[in-house]
């Protein structure tokens, strides 16, 4: 079968990390409840951050949040390995600027996830990831955002969240560990 996965805040916590990196950066806390409350992608609000500024913050640790010690999700290596070595094919869709796509895949494969080159997308926007998903006739897809996420229609494609606070509106099937995805793989094969 073919899997396909988002990468940022799917696979790796990097709101969080990125949450974590302002306190640091701007010397001051912030109760990591509000993080978890947070209806939106961004985080800036918390820092009481116009959109502007909250743009731009980001962008001036980003750097820092792609490639260095951005803690992977518990187990998303190691499924994501033996998907690999059952003879799935395993697709990285990322909507990363274009220009950090080469530094990413080699991040990537550095701790561990299976990457083949050309199964590796990078820098498109939400519309276009969508399409991309479509034409390559994923079996699964997993993503936390929900712009990308209501627009994916395909009948034979299932959809799975990676649950974050600013996507349970959403009623697709979800997943808050990645322990959690074999028991559902073989609830659909049922
Ligand atoms: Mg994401």
């Amino acid at each position: 079968m073919k899997f396909g996965f988002d990468i940022d805040d799917t696979l790796i916590n990097l709101r969080e990390y990125a949450f974590g990196l302002y306190q640091e950066k701007l010397g001051r806390k912030v109760d990591a409840s509000h993080f978890h409350e947070l209806d939106r992608v961004e985080i800036h609000t918390l820092f009481g951050m116009t959109d502007e500024e909250g743009h731009h913050m980001w962008n001036s640790v980003l750097e820092e949040l792609y490639y260095t010690e951005c803690p992977i999700y518990p187990g998303a290596v190691e499924l994501l390995q033996k998907l690999e070595r059952q003879g799935h094919e395993i697709y990285y869709l990322t909507a990363r600027p274009g220009k950090h796509a080469e530094r990413t895949k080699t991040w990537m494969k550095q701790q561990g996830f299976p990457v083949a080159d050309s199964r590796f997308y990078c820098g498109m926007k939400d519309a276009e990831k969508v399409h991309i998903i479509e034409k390559l006739e994923l079996d699964y897809y997993f993503d936390d955002k929900p712009a990308v996420v209501e627009h994916l229609t395909r009948g034979s494609l299932t959809v799975v969240m990676k649950d974050q606070s600013y996507n349970r509106h959403l009623a697709h099937p979800r997943i808050a560990h990645w322990d959690e995805l074999e028991p559902l793989l073989s609830k659909n094969r049922n």
